[in-house]
């Protein structure tokens, strides 16, 4: 693979090709293309037979742990497809770069496998889709985080929307915030830590495992997600101005207030050795991470209360973390012949 510094940019480039990826320049996306391969994963590959037994026992689960549960099916199962539209409908079209496009395929299919891990849970653990799908109109702490992304990221569905120029540049990573800053790293944050507070606690297994699934792709659609951003603002420096960066950190500011309005909501008193404070002192925590890391300065200063989090995200190929069973992390994408 040669790699070519000619002038090949990201947005607005006439040279572009779409259908060449060689030579490539973004070496980043062709590193996350590799990293969502090898992590290859299906969720008929997860047993769902202790959870369906706990799930339809009478008390093996409280009131408050079966609200949890809901909850997060209810946003997750909805707002999975929401980020599958949004990527193919809006960004794969603007992004012509070809190694971008090609990460992008596989983030779409991921996305595929996350609706498909919740359509696998409403049958194994028979939920009533007309309630869990309907949630995203019925809860109002979910209905809020959707409209706030679907209000976010607008400019890109107007049908002559262009990338050219400064002011519509900045459209264009204003929304992308909203897509993979704002929905894929703050708003999934609140119901990943619920999820697998399950797991560590050894209930609801088969769920908790597919949560941290997902939690695993959905940290690489972040990690490309704010390189495509950040590589946009180094080849766009004019877009990065004092003004901008407020409106972004506002909006990261306010979607932290929503997910947390979601944590109170969905989990109004403290189960599982958890409670809302302490989640929403989680949040703080990863919005000033996902602050630096689009080269903003952070807001909150707070700790980080579950170290257990990170060391989830970096699980590679070993024994399961919970050590619910053990787990081949990483298939023969990576072997070497
Ligand atoms: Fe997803
Ligand atoms: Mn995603």
């Amino acid at each position: 693979m040669v790699v070519n510094t000619d002038d090949k940019r990201i947005l607005n480039c006439g040279t572009t090709d779409p259908n060449k990826i060689l030579p490539m320049k973004y070496l980043w996306a062709r590193e996350h293309y590799k990293k969502g391969v090898s992590n290859n994963w299906v969720p008929e590959e997860v047993n769902m037979q202790k959870d369906v037994e706990t799930w339809k026992s009478k008390d093996a689960l409280t009131e408050d742990e079966r609200r949890l549960i809901m909850w997060n099916m209810g946003f997750f199962s909805t707002a999975e497809s929401l980020t599958a539209n949004n990527l193919v409908l809006t960004i794969y079209s603007h992004i012509t770069n070809p190694e971008c496009r090609q990460y992008l395929l596989r983030q779409a299919y991921e996305e595929a496998v996350h609706t498909d891990t919740f359509i696998y849970c409403c049958d194994t653990l028979g939920l009533d889709p007309r309630e869990v799908y309907n949630m995203y109109n019925t809860i109002p702490s979910i209905k809020r985080k959707d409209e706030f992304v679907v209000n976010m990221t607008k400019s890109l569905l107007e049908p002559n929307f262009s990338t050219e120029g400064t002011e519509n540049i900045q459209r264009f990573v204003h929304d992308l915030v909203g897509f993979y800053v704002i929905m894929e790293g703050i708003f999934f944050y609140a119901g990943f830590v619920a999820m697998l507070s399950f797991l560590r606690r050894n209930k609801m297994v088969g769920v908790g495992e597919q949560f941290q699934f997902i939690l695993r792709d959905e940290s690489v659609h972040l990690a490309f997600g704010t390189d495509l951003i950040n590589t946009i603002v180094t080849e766009n420096p004019e877009i990065w101005t004092e003004q901008f960066k407020t409106t972004i950190t506002e909006n990261i500011k306010q979607g932290v207030e929503l997910e947390t309005a979601y944590a109170f909501d969905s989990l109004p008193r403290g189960i599982l050795g958890l409670n809302a404070d302490t989640i929403a002192e989680y949040l703080k925590y990863i919005a000033d991470r996902r602050l630096e890391r689009i080269n903003l300065k952070k807001v909150y200063g707070t700790e980080n209360p579950f170290p257990w989090m990170s060391e989830i995200i970096d699980l590679r190929k070993e024994k399961n973390f919970f050590e619910t069973r053990v787990t081949e992390y990483q298939t023969a994408g990576n072997l070497k012949w």
